[in-house]
């Protein structure tokens, strides 16, 4: 019989799996069978037996949830005290919480589609650093807009701002917007943080686009709590363009509270003018309604505690407090091991990942595989893991890449 595709044309070739999933589907079935692997493919906080790190203070606070709430719809935008608690959690009681909205999405990835949604027209891109997380590619393409990149480090090793300003200029020109993607403190996949200087370089090429088009700054702060720079640093600088370019955060529960599978998160508006931010409100909320409706209304009340209950919270800091130690170290091992060695990475403080630069990347990881070391390649460059690394494979693991790395 005739075999009809059922698939609009653009759907009916897409990849049957997330590379970095099937990556990690293969070490863990290559451990199960008894082989000694290191795999750095997982981007969650394991502890050095391999388990999976959970803040028992959270678990507490969601078994805390009354049922009735749980099973009960959460409100469109979500749920008030949950709001508020994470307009707090970035903004602290500087006066800019005022000018601040927010609605509940599952997790940073759901903030993200809801700012290509709403701040990009279909078939205009996003533009962001050239290191990036892959699901920004797959949300635009999802949405029927695009990604654009801009030189992430220059020769130096730092920011290039001089190339964010030529690819601000180009979507000026070419789509009279922007939605410039962040992501510091502790970049997915590089690790690398941004210092003072260049968050205020960031903000002076970001104000000059802004006088000419409406920009819209979104900083995905999904690591942020890991980083050996506080956010706040970040933020007052950042403010500095409030009511200029719009400023947004895509806020996640799946790191900060190691609470991946609950998808909780929210994505911010800060702008000074009330309609404005009214406007704004109203074209998120319509989203939220045509994209998941509402979320995990159990979960939001367990992490609106975690935030503001001033015991589940001090608890909650120092369960994570410990999780953040343990990363430490491990970051302390590598850059104690990988320079001597000459790995080419960026400038690595904490967080859940690193990049050793390399050209023939792919060619790589499939070597480093056969040694039983799992990484993932991106382009010219490998993403390591440390997050789910234990400390004792570090070793092995520095030693593997430096062998096979050709500089
Ligand atoms: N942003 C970055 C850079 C990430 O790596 C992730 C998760 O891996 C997210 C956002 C969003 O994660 P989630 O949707 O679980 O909050």
């Amino acid at each position: 019989p005739l075999v009809m595709e059922f698939l609009i044309p653009t759907r009916t070739s897409r990849p049957s799996d997330d590379p970095i999933f099937s990556l990690n589907a293969e070490a863990r079935a290559r451990s199960a069978a008894g082989e000694s692997i290191i795999n750095a493919t997982v981007g969650a906080l394991l502890d050095d037996e391999g388990r999976l790190s959970v803040m028992d203070g959270v678990a507490q606070a969601l078994r805390d949830v009354p049922p009735a709430v749980v099973a009960g719809y959460a409100p469109i935008e979500g749920s008030p005290a949950f709001l508020d608690a994470v307009i707090g959690d970035i903004l602290g009681n500087r006066p800019a919480a005022a000018w601040a909205v927010a609605v509940a999405t599952p997790g940073g990835s759901g903030a993200l589609r809801l700012a290509m949604a709403d701040f990009l027209d279909a078939g205009q891109s996003t533009l962001t650093t050239s290191y990036f997380w892959g699901p920004y590619r797959t949300i635009a393409d999802e949405l029927d807009r695009s990604l654009s990149t801009f030189q992430m480090f220059d020769a130096k090793g730092r920011l290039d701002v001089a190339d964010l300003e030529r690819q601000l200029a180009r979507q000026i020109e070419t789509q009279g917007r922007v939605l410039l993607i962040i992501n510091s403190p502790c970049h997915n996949p590089t690790g690398y943080s941004f210092d003072p200087d260049e968050w205020r370089a960031l903000v002076e090429v970001v104000g000059r686009a802004a006088e000419r088009v409406p920009v819209t700054l979104l900083l995905d702060i999904a690591y942020a709590r890991y980083g050996k720079r506080s956010l706040d640093e970040a933020v007052d600088i950042l403010l500095g363009l409030a009511g200029r370019a719009l400023l947004l955060f895509a806020w996640s529960a799946s790191k900060s509270f190691a609470e991946y599978g609950l998808r909780v998160g929210a994505l911010l508006a800060v702008h000074p003018d009330p309609q404005v931010r009214q406007r704004i409100r109203n074209a998120l909320s319509y989203s939220c309604r045509g994209t998941w409706s509402n979320c995990n209304a159990g979960g939001m009340a367990a992490i609106a505690r975690a935030l503001t209950d001033p015991e589940l919270r001090a608890r909650t800091e120092k369960e994570r407090d410990a999780l953040k130690t343990v990363l430490d170290r491990r970051v302390e091992v590598w850059n104690e091991l990988a320079t001597p060695l000459h790995l080419n990475y960026p400038r690595y403080e904490g967080g859940f990942f690193t990049t050793v630069f390399c050209d023939d990347a792919p060619d790589v990881a499939v070597r480093l595989k056969a040694d039983g070391i799992f990484v993932v390649p991106l382009g010219k460059a490998l993403r390591v893991a440390l997050c789910s690394v234990a400390e004792r494979d570090i070793p092995r693991l520095v030693q593997g890449i430096a062998r096979h790395v050709t500089r």
